[in-house]
């Protein structure tokens, strides 16, 4: 791997791409790539928090299921792209990461039109941790509005798989934005809600924490909150939520491997509950930080590989 001199600061992140490292501002993907052309990728997102990898194996394994069910295989083993994610957070020395793994359908022969004549490419990033939404949000809870958007159905992209089509999440963000909203949740033809533009949606209804049950990716945090609040006994209902039930919730919040449990205290301009964060997301946030120390769900940096 590149030797990384001590005098060079890489802390605004680090690249694997092509099979060679790079700074993240000099990484680049060919114009021709299908992953860029066609959105034709899948990808998965890690974060390192104090010098540790949280679920390593998880994200890993998710981003397994997601390439397996776009058909795309890569030649990096399992255990290559681990040491991959390890080597670009150890060069880049971050403490608190963000870290993305993606395969593209890669670049088609002159002439082709065939995804399968594409050998599939991997690209990995260690970039800053960055959050959903600012520190004072996070405290104070955050404002948020359900578009007019529908999210695209499982019918036609099954949504465990994590995939580049943002379009419709990007355009309910505008939707909402002229309501003061900082992100917005997007509905299904059913009008049961779904999720937002990188997040899981829980609501606090009849003393059950609920979430939606289709419709949505099966978000990392969105699983740890949920074995959370089962290991300290709150009730957890995952089935449909019509979008005006939401509006009677008592508490509401988002999960999101780029900030945990954020409370939501504003739903379409009026005050989830009474307006301010409530007790058990309160509860559970302070869980899934927790949860960063503990054995069971983290992994250390191998920080000295970036000096070999
Ligand atoms: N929903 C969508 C559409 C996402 O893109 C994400 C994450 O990026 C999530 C939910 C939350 O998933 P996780 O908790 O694994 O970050």
């Amino acid at each position: 791997m590149m030797s990384s001199d001590p005098e060079t600061d890489l802390s605004a992140g680090v690249a694997f791409v092509d099979g060679a490292y790079v700074p993240l501002d000099e990484a680049r993907i060919p114009l021709l790539d299908r992953g860029f052309l066609k959105s034709e990728a899948t990808y998965d997102v890690v974060h390192v928090w104090k010098g540790y990898f949280f679920l390593l194996n998880d994200y890993v394994d998710r981003f397994h299921r997601s390439m397996a069910g776009l058909n795309m295989a890569l030649d990096y083993s399992r255990g290559q792209i681990i040491d991959i994610l390890h080597d670009c957070v150890a060069m880049s020395r971050l403490r608190d990461s963000y870290i993305q793994m993606t395969c593209t359908r890669g670049v088609p022969p002159p002439g082709s039109r065939d995804p399968r004549d594409c050998r599939n490419r991997f690209y990995a990033f260690a970039a800053p941790f960055s959050w959903i939404a600012n520190e004072e949000q996070r405290r104070d809870g955050i404002r948020v509005g359900v578009a007019s958007v529908e999210r695209i159905p499982p019918a036609s992209l099954d949504p465990r798989i994590k995939n580049f089509h943002w379009l419709d999440l990007v355009m309910a963000s505008y939707d909402v934005y002229g309501q003061g909203a900082l992100v917005p949740i997007l509905p299904d033809r059913d009008g049961n809600i779904t999720e937002g533009p990188g997040f899981n949606v829980f609501a606090l209804l009849d003393g059950k924490l609920t979430t939606p049950i289709r419709g949505a990716f099966e978000g990392m945090t969105r699983r740890t909150v949920i074995e959370l609040a089962q290991s300290i006994q709150i009730p957890v209902d995952i089935r449909d939520i019509p979008f005006d039930e939401l509006g009677r919730a008592d508490e509401i919040f988002i999960s999101s491997t780029a900030g945990g449990v954020i409370p939501v205290t504003v739903l379409d301009g009026k005050p989830v509950g009474c307006g301010v964060p409530g007790p058990m997301t309160g509860r559970l946030h302070d869980l899934y930080w927790q949860a960063h120390e503990d054995p069971r769900y983290a992994t250390a940096v191998r920080y000295d590989r970036a000096s070999r």
